[in-house]
């Protein structure tokens, strides 16, 4: 899940590098590396952990001098997170960077590579001494990639410059991220637009199996068979400032409250001439001709599914399931007879979501993508897009990708309903209590020193989509926090986990819900009567006088998206108190880009 960046231009490329890592190192950071070369040579310069040390190691790169150069944060899957596993890799004459899993490495070693010295125990340095064989066989680097990418099986963006070829930087991709940028006297690549936002707006994508030869002021995209393709640049709307901390300590605060703002933003794109919240009628008429929809998600994206398969059944009713993409791809349920697909991903680069995408399209199915990133691999290949507008996210822990993807599932929903609702005065109405609670985060804060500060574990209960939220809070704070946490629907609690309470456990309980209210309440009673510190959160009309949190008033339906607030503020402010890397949690990379 790497993040790669490459420059060749007339400026010093190691700052730019290094700047550019910096927007990428929400995909990894145990070790961060960059390759800069003039005049022949190429200089490595590698650190383990973070970019600051790298940073720190090579002083910003000010005083270097080479004008090309390709960098790299690893999040590691083959070696631990050492110097020698830390990228660049370099044999005789090339050195690369990798995002990816080259599953048949075991095998290209012993078929190839017999008796070839490696240094570290990365699947990647495989690829630099196949390279390097092959260009001496094939004679022509060009035919030597694409013999590469005939035969690497697995994940793999490349980025590679050649001792020999100073005025040139190949890229590689399959099923890894990777975009071209274009500059003036200049380009660049990168895992994904904003580690090039700074330099230029105007980008080529490289799509699956394809190479590109970049040099200062060409770019050049060859298929596997190294012959050329045309393709027309794309602008990327983000917005520089997007990408910065601003007056914020974290950008994970800084996107808990961008919520209200996001809400508002999805309302009017999807808003027509007369203000009415519309989908694209090839949407709805593909949805409508199938018979159940199946909802293929991960992580945070997978608990936004569950919330909206009740918002697809309860407006549209179609009946909906969602499931994790990783069991789906190997443990497919009975389909019906006319399924169709929607997929969830943040960053619509999800490893385990795309296994499902290529699986039901071969079996030739509708679908439709649900994500943030315009052009991302599971938009390209799916029939349909819908964009959640939520803004870059670079906080490593969602937050305002998940409910933008819950309120982008309302409007879908209402937009195939034969009764719709008034679905942007609810909209509206929800950012506002988004708003209020936001102007409330101290309360959080207390709530959490009191609760979190030194709990070894926690648990979250709640009934119905109060569930879904739960699954989503103890997600949360498992991410940030590191507290052992468990989200269960409370009724389901005194079957067997009621056990594990203890004196003064923490339990937060969700009631958003009117009908299942005094069941939740009967459950508080239940882990009370056994020790457990509870921390209720309601909304206002079904609140007690105890609760410690009270929500404004919502539609009950719309409760997830309010209620998703004082959970991330929790998570938060739990982890701030404890002392932990709240933007950039232990072992955790933001787009998870291998299966
Ligand atoms: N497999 C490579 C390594 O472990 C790259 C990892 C990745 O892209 O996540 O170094």
């Amino acid at each position: 899940m790497c993040g790669i960046v490459g420059y060749i231009g007339d400026k010093n490329a190691a700052p730019i590098l290094l700047e550019g890592l910096s927007k990428l190192e929400y995909r990894g950071y145990d070790s961060a590396g960059i390759a800069v070369a003039e005049n022949g040579k190429v200089q490595l310069h590698k650190a383990v952990g973070k970019l600051e040390n790298l940073i720190k190691k090579t002083d910003g790169g000010k005083k270097m001098t080479e004008t090309i150069g390709i960098g790299h944060t690893r999040w590691a899957t083959h070696g631990k997170p050492t110097e020698n596993n830390a990228h660049p890799h370099a044999a005789n004459r090339f050195t690369l960077v990798h995002n990816g899993i080259i599953e048949n490495e075991a095998a290209l070693r012993k078929h190839y590579l017999e008796g070839v010295k490696f240094n570290s125990d990365t699947d990647t340095e495989v690829i630099v001494h196949l390279l390097e064989k092959f260009v001496k066989e094939d004679k022509d680097v060009k035919v030597a990639i694409a013999h590469i990418i005939g035969e690497l099986e697995g994940s793999f963006a490349l980025a590679i410059i050649d001792k020999e070829d100073m005025n040139t930087i190949y890229a590689v991709k399959n099923k890894s991220p990777l975009l071209v940028g274009k500059g003036d006297g200049f380009n660049m690549i990168g895992s994904d637009a904003m580690a090039m936002i700074a330099n230029t707006d105007t980008f080529y994508e490289i799509h699956d199996k394809e190479f590109a030869v970049i040099t200062r002021d060409s770019i050049e995209i060859f298929t596997s068979y190294a012959k050329k393709v045309e393709r027309d640049s794309f602008h990327a709307e983000i917005d520089v400032s997007d990408t910065e901390k601003g007056t914020y300590p974290h950008f994970m605060l800084k996107e808990i409250e961008e919520q209200p703002l996001v809400i508002r933003r999805i309302m009017q794109q999807y808003s027509d001439e007369d203000g009415n919240l519309v989908v694209d009628k090839d949407i709805i008429k593909d949805i409508k001709a199938s018979d159940r929809i199946y909802i293929i998600a991960c992580g945070t994206s997978y608990h936004a599914g569950l919330v909206g398969q009740t918002y697809i059944e309860q407006l549209a009713k179609i009946p909906t399931m969602s499931y994790i993409a990783s069991e789906f791809v190997h443990n497919m349920p009975l389909l019906s007879k006319k399924p169709f697909f929607i997929f969830i991903s943040q960053s619509g680069e999800t490893a385990d979501s795309r296994a499902v995408l290529v699986k039901v399209k071969e079996m030739g199915h509708k679908c439709l993508t649900i994500t943030n990133v315009k052009g991302s691999t599971l938009s390209r290949e799916a029939d349909h897009t819908m964009i959640l507008h939520a803004g870059p996210e670079i906080a490593v822990a969602s937050t305002k990708a998940y409910t933008a993807q819950m309120a982008v599932l309302a409007v879908l929903a209402n937009a195939l309903s034969d009764n719709p609702m008034n679905l942007k005065y609810e909209l509206a109405k929800t950012a506002t209590v988004m708003e209020s609670l936001c102007n409330n985060r101290e309360l959080f804060h207390e709530l959490s020193k009191e609760f979190f500060a030194t709990t070894r574990n926690c648990f979250y209960i709640g009934r119905s989509t109060d569930y879904y939220i739960c699954l989503e809070a103890a997600l949360k704070i498992k991410e940030i926090s590191y507290i052992q946490a468990e989200g269960f629907a409370a009724g389901e609690l005194k079957h067997g986990t009621i056990a594990l309470i203890e004196k003064d456990t923490p339990v937060v309980a969700f009631i958003t819900r009117e009908a299942v209210n005094l069941n939740t309440r009967s459950n508080i009673k239940e882990v009370r009567s056994r020790g457990a510190k509870v921390l209720t959160i309601s909304l206002k009309r079904i609140s007690a006088h105890s609760d410690q949190i009270v929500i404004g008033d919502v539609d009950e339906m719309f409760a997830p998206l309010v209620s998703a607030l004082p959970m991330q503020y929790l998570a938060y402010y739990a982890a701030l108190i404890r002392g932990c890397d709240i933007d950039k949690p232990r072992n955790l990379a933001k787009s998870v880009t291998v299966e």
